[in-house]
């Protein structure tokens, strides 16, 4: 339902719970977090409910902090409002974290797939396919930008889609299709958001991304491709809000 990301020096946890309660308004019924501390670390959380019980987990249990993070609050559409239905899910043994806006509608054919191939499911929901497609095409790979290409390549209906893997630790993926993804442009640090209002308190200065197109943001660093990985321009505006 709201998504935000996060690649820079802050502490990306503070611009991720802050950008999640500056979506709110859109309503959810769960929110999780993940994030790559400078270490390499990959600490993830996630609870069903509002977002003051992942705040009083993340106080409760403190998972890594740094330089790379994504965040999500779900709106359930496949598997009910659950802590382990709650995103991020996890592909490659836990080494990279995947959220997700929409719905993939032929998850259960690419679940089979996998099935079949001996790899294994925690939750219920459409979006871990996408997650545990990801780890399995990361290690083809060995590349998250390619990786996550050739999982785009093979998902039906709508998504937002935003990921991040622990050997790639300043880099942060997403994707659209029939759901929206915005870039938010900063100074040694760049922004994802669902909207504006993700990322609207630290910068002004904003990209849409395009229906099919991918993003790979890195602190200095934004590019947009179509879903093949040729580069597409994308022009900048600057947001009006009042705050
Ligand atoms: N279809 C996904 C799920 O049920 C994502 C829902 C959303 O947009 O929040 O987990």
């Amino acid at each position: 339902c709201g998504i935000v990301g996060y690649v820079g020096d802050k502490k990306s946890l503070e611009v991720l719970v802050g950008g999640l309660r500056r979506l709110e308004y859109r309503g959810y019924d769960s929110a999780g977090v993940a994030v790559i501390d400078d270490d390499g670390h990959l600490g993830t959380a996630k609870k069903s409910g509002k977002l003051v019980k992942l705040t009083d987990e993340l106080a409760a249990s403190p998972i890594a902090d740094g330089r790379a993070g994504i965040g999500h609050t779900r709106w359930a559409t496949h598997g009910g409002p659950t802590d382990v239905n709650a995103h991020p899910h996890l592909g490659d043994d836990g080494k990279l974290a995947l959220i997700h806006n929409g719905i993939i509608e032929n998850f259960s054919e690419l679940k089979n797939e996998l099935l079949a191939e001996g790899y294994s499911f925690d939750s219920e929901t459409d979006t871990e396919v996408a997650a545990v497609l990801l780890g399995r095409e990361y290690r083809a790979t060995g590349d998250l930008r390619a990786a996550f290409r050739n999982v785009v390549s093979r998902l039906d209906g709508a998504f937002t889609l935003l990921a991040l893997h622990r050997d790639e630790p300043n880099l942060v993926v997403g994707a659209r299709r029939n759901s929206p993804l915005v870039i938010g442009l900063g100074d040694g640090e760049n922004f994802l958001g669902s909207d504006v209002a993700a990322f609207v308190q630290y910068t002004r200065t904003a990209m849409a991304v395009g229906q099919d197109q991918i993003v790979a943001i890195t602190p200095d660093s934004v590019v947009v491709t179509d879903f093949a990985g040729a580069p597409v321009e994308v022009e900048t505006f600057e947001v009006e809000w009042d705050a």
